[in-house]
């Protein structure tokens, strides 16, 4: 295995998790909670798993944050509804006792320690991710979130303040609201590090954005997490711009 595989997967472990409890906490996003037989799970928040999601014969896979792991050991994610895909559907159809392969906990965003403040942006699918990283911002360093959601019924209850932009209509991923709300933001006093998750157009204007405004790329975890143009590769992620090798992760024949 490359070495930089082996550094991203570092902890990772394959899990055979099982659905426990499905509800939609908005009408775009629903939580699934996951049982696991290993009984010391742990992650640092901000991190993933990689899920191994049924596509007709085979499997493809696809990267969801761990919102938390609650007082009953269950790893909780958020799925985004969006309608198409092959995670999306997963999420719109399970049930308890249906069973998935995931990899995890992977990803090194999580939070910086030592700055004075954290900036936490995106759309609904880094909702579970900027949440779990802003409640695990240690005082007294400030967390501001600011989420892009449709509309107030997308909001969901947290013990931080978020700052709700509503798209109302607008389509995700090609609308200018979180540059127009970052582009406004008073940022807090003192050194701050920005994490930007969401679309992968939109993540790359945020961050040159916040560069004008003075955060370098060293204070900025910027993560394109779905690509309005097309699926996301085989590894889970959205192909660079430009990309013509063979896709990342898909199999080979
Ligand atoms: C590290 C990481 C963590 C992530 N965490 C989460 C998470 O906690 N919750 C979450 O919901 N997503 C999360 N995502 C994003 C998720 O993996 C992608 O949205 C992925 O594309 C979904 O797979 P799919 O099979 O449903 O759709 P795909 O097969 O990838 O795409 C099918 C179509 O759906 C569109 N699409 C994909 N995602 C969205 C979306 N969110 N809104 C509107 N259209 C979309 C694509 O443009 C494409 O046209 C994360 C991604 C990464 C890299």
């Amino acid at each position: 295995m490359a070495k930089e595989m082996t550094d991203k997967l570092a902890g990772a472990v394959a899990l055979a998790l099982t659905v426990d409890e499905v509800a939609d906490i908005t009408p775009r996003l629903r939580a699934v909670w996951l049982t696991t037989e290993v009984d010391d799970f742990s992650y640092e928040p901000g991190q993933d798993l990689m899920l191994h999601i049924p596509a007709g014969d085979e499997h493809i896979r696809r990267r969801y944050t761990i919102r938390r792991v609650d007082d009953r050991g269950r790893i909780e994610i958020w799925f985004v509804l969006h309608g198409h895909g092959p995670a999306a559907q997963w999420a719109s159809a399970a049930a308890p006792g249906d069973r998935i392969d995931v990899i995890g906990p992977r990803g090194k965003v999580t939070v910086v320690p030592g700055r004075d403040w954290h900036l936490l942006a995106g759309d609904d699918s880094g909702i579970a991710a900027l949440l779990a990283m802003a409640e695990a911002v240690p005082p007294p360093a400030t967390a501001v979130v600011v989420a892009e959601v449709e509309g107030p019924d997308d909001e969901v209850e947290a013990t931080v303040a978020v700052q709700w932009l509503h798209r109302n209509g607008a389509p995700a991923g090609d609308n200018d609201l979180l540059e127009r709300a970052l582009t406004t933001l008073e940022l807090p006093p003192g050194e701050g590090h920005a994490y930007l998750a969401g679309e992968k157009a939109t993540v790359k204007r945020l961050r040159t954005l916040l560069e004008g405004r003075g955060l370098d790329r060293d204070h900025q975890s910027p993560k394109a997490y779905w690509d309005r143009t097309r699926a996301n590769a085989g590894h889970g992620e959205p192909l660079p711009d430009g990309w013509t090798g063979p896709e990342p992760g898909a199999r080979r024949p």
